[in-house]
């Protein structure tokens, strides 16, 4: 299924160009057009979701099972020496197009990307009550 003004669609029905490096029954992997680093990658389902919220578990099993051949292939050709692997969900955390992707970022010491989670830390009683809310959002959805 696709959706009809979502790019990530139109680039996997072939009306809208891109730099295909993966293709297979079920996924597409493609440079990204605003790269991060050179061999930036998206990987994406050809069956359009809007996010990792909607997407089958056994469909995003599909989606990561090239992932390790994929990151070396990358890394190979970048020259990289590590590499980010992420994903978006929703608008709050900076997802663009809502047509999941998985980015594939190449690194190297000193490429000037940086990375710096602003980590924080719990307050008292604050792990306590967001962990027994986690788990019982988890049994309900069991
Ligand atoms: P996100 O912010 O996680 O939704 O990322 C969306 C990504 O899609 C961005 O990195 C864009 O550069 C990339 N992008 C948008 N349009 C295209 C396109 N036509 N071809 C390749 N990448 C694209
Ligand atoms: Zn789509």
């Amino acid at each position: 299924m696709s959706a009809p003004d979502c790019i990530f669609c139109k680039i996997i029905s072939g009306a809208v160009p891109c730099h295909r490096v993966l293709e297979t029954a079920d996924i597409l992997a493609f440079l990204d057009i605003g790269p991060l680093a050179p061999g930036h990658t998206l990987v994406v389902p050809k069956q359009h979701f809007d996010s990792i919220l909607d997407v089958p578990p056994d469909m995003l099993a599909t989606i990561t099972r090239p992932f390790p051949m994929l990151a070396k292939a990358i890394m190979h050709a970048s020259d990289a020496t590590g590499l980010n692997v992420l994903q978006n969900t929703g608008a709050s955390s900076g997802q663009a197009v809502f047509h999941l992707h998985f980015h594939f970022i190449p690194r190297r010491a000193g490429d000037g990307l940086g990375y710096r989670w602003n980590a924080g830390k719990y307050g008292s009683g604050q792990a306590e009550s967001v962990h027994a809310k986690i788990v019982s959002a988890l049994s309900a959805a069991r």
